[in-house]
């Protein structure tokens, strides 16, 4: 009966495959079907019913009625209408495609687009990377130097940028690369995602990658005992008060332009280089009986966790934020493989896995030789489709979902972004709604084949399946150990 389930629904073409498909009219109760759910997943539950040209959709939500429409407008333009019953509900609550805006500007127009590509595959989070040394990109009323000074830059990619060491310029320079989002422009962002039930999650980074405010702002910069400021410096000072100041003002306004419930705000990748030779960090550190530098990280971290817990939302933090104490509510991402997972579940988070093993799409899609300039491991369709993201001896009760990650220090065109996100995205869409033991490669595959062509004629710039190196397509380049160069072919 198992395999029989399998094979039928396997031979609808959605991404992502639904729960359960039926060429059958169910004549059961959908309201018992879905009473078993948990309260999140009853929220999204659909049942479509095509008898004939006839359809009926059951949900007990608006949003469960959405994600039954989107179904059927796959299944619709993908050229199909299969007469039964699909039952459906996803297995994450979170399932996320993050953008880096701060390495390459791609605007509202991209951003929606996307918006409109993770609708149609049962995406519901938009998280947003808005800042990082390489520009500032949201408007700031009470910091308004953010964008003025950093949202422009001379280097049209961010590795011209860097060889160029690292100069900003202003709008009115026709030679500068750059922009940034308006609070309008992100408030249309966020109603154009709400309406398609994506939550837009910014974030804004701290206290590392952090170049940009300092030089906006060098009074978040650390002092050295001679008085000579650290400029230039990666990370933020976290012993000065100009520091939380600057960071509360525009968390207040992050918050006000998203609603989300939660905020990110980054915590990955610290230096700490500055902070042991600083009189505020100093002066932090003998208030607060430090003897590590490290624990200034720690310090700042909680400190904005209660700034952003008193306005009622709960931060998000990379996988970092668990190595100097933070407090249970805050959510931990996963980035450096899924050791920081497990052991943010051990320690009682929720937790959101992106492994950059599996869940970094600027990350090779193919060989090297065949395809533009990308960072280090291979992650084929077919490895990043093998995900498991609840790994073992995690709770499954704490893990919210998983996401991918577009960082693009190397990706610097729309068009180049969305090459790196299709198909893939498909499989991470999959992994994150469709139950784990419903996912069958070869039968995705035909289906991601399908549903790419259609991409295509929506006007989305993708990756060729067709070219696919047999390397790629065996999903074999798993773990390639550190330091290992992906073989040219093979
Ligand atoms: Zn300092």
């Amino acid at each position: 009966m198992r395999f029989l389930i399998l094979f039928l629904t396997a031979a609808i073409g959605l991404i992502p495959a639904p729960v359960k498909y039926t060429p059958e009219k169910d004549r059961t109760s959908f309201k018992k079907a879905v009473a078993q759910l948990e309260p999140w997943q009853q929220q999204e539950a659909y049942r479509l019913t095509i008898r004939g040209k006839r359809v009926k959709i059951e949900a007990l939500t608006p949003e469960g009625r959405f994600r039954a429409q989107k179904s059927l407008e796959q299944l619709q333009m993908l050229g199909e209408l299969p007469q039964g019953t699909i039952f459906d509900y996803p297995r994450f609550r979170h399932r996320g495609l993050m953008i880096d805006e701060s390495r390459s500007f791609k605007g509202l127009a991209f951003l929606k687009k996307q918006v409109d590509a993770m609708a149609l595959l049962k995406l519901n989070v938009l998280h947003l990377h808005l800042d990082d040394s390489a520009g500032w990109r949201i408007e700031s009323e009470a910091y308004p130097d953010l964008t003025g000074k950093t949202a422009f830059r001379i280097g049209r990619t961010y590795h011209e940028w860097e060889a160029g060491r690292y100069r900003f310029t202003t709008a009115d320079d026709p030679t500068g690369y750059g922009g940034y989002y308006t609070r309008e422009e992100l408030k249309e962002l966020v109603a154009y995602a709400a309406q398609r039930y994506i939550t837009v999650i910014p974030e804004i980074e701290m206290p590392g990658h952090s170049m940009e405010v300092g030089y906006a702002y060098p009074q978040v910069l650390c002092e050295h005992p001679n008085g000579r400021l650290h400029t230039g410096a990666w990370d933020l000072c976290p012993g000065s008060e100009a520091t939380y100041r600057l960071l509360e003002a525009v968390l207040e306004e992050v918050m006000d332009i998203f609603p989300s419930p939660f905020i990110h705000i980054g915590g990955d990748e610290a230096t700490m280089k500055t902070w042991s030779q600083c009189v505020h960090c100093a002066r932090r550190m003998e208030e607060e009986g430090y003897t590590d530098v490290k624990e200034l990280q720690g310090y700042l971290v909680r400190r904005i966790e209660r700034f952003v817990a008193a306005h009622g939302r709960r931060i998000i933090g990379w996988d970092e934020i668990l190595e100097t104490g933070v407090p249970e509510q805050a959510v931990v991402q996963s980035w450096r493989g899924i050791a920081g997972g497990i052991q943010a579940s051990a320690a009682g988070h929720e937790v959101i896995m992106s492994p950059n093993s599996h869940c970094y799409y600027n990350y090779y899609q193919d060989l090297i030789r065949k395809e533009p300039k990308a960072v280090g491991e291979l992650v084929s369709l077919r490895f990043t489709y093998g995900y498991e993201p609840l790994a073992p001896g995690m709770d499954p009760a704490l893990l919210r979902g998983v996401q991918a990650n577009l960082w693009t220090e190397l990706i610097p065109t729309p068009e180049h972004a969305e090459y790196m996100l299709y198909p893939r995205l498909f499989a991470l869409a999959e992994t994150a709604w469709t139950p784990a033991a419903q996912k069958e490669y070869k039968g995705f595959r035909k289906r991601a084949r399908a549903l790419l062509d259609l991409f295509r004629s929506l006007g989305y710039n993708t990756f060729d399946m067709d070219t696919e190196s047999d390397l790629a397509r065996s999903g074999l380049q798993r773990f390639p150990p550190e330091g290992t160069p992906i073989p040219l072919d093979e």
